[in-house]
């Protein structure tokens, strides 16, 4: 019988960085969570050892622009596993100048439902 799964982690939500001990059972599921000062941690646990996501930011090609290329991030985190491939995304875009910062280059990356927009102006 396969034994339960034990992970020690550090909160990254806020700057406080709680560690936290999480349990999985055999199937994957998160039995218990502790170390976390609050709610969000627990959240942020399960998520980890689920289904992790995280913050993206690279750049994209101007054309036309002060600077060859403009800062860009995810409005909010996109899935780990899908980091790969949605840098390789971004990767194929180029933008005419001039970009207002906030301003969306690829709107709903590869579905999943995370916009990709610039973090300057130029
Ligand atoms: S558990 Fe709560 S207090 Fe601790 S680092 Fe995470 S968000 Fe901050």
């Amino acid at each position: 019988m396969a034994e339960n799964k034990v992970t020690v982690m550090t909160c990254v939500t806020c700057p406080i960085g709680c560690t936290i001990t999480a349990e999985q059972d055999a199937e994957g599921n998160v039995i218990s969570v502790k170390g976390n000062t609050c709610k969000r941690g627990e959240a942020y646990a399960k998520t980890e050892l689920t289904a992790p996501m995280r913050s993206l930011t690279s750049t994209v090609k101007v054309r036309g622009g002060r600077h060859p290329v403009v800062p860009v991030k995810s409005r909010t985190p996109v899935p780990k596993a899908r980091m790969f491939d949605i840098m390789a995304e971004i990767a194929k875009v180029t933008v005419d100048a001039p970009v207002a910062a906030g301003q969306t280059v690829i709107a709903d990356v590869l579905g999943t439902g995370v916009d990709i927009i610039t973090e300057d102006s130029m």
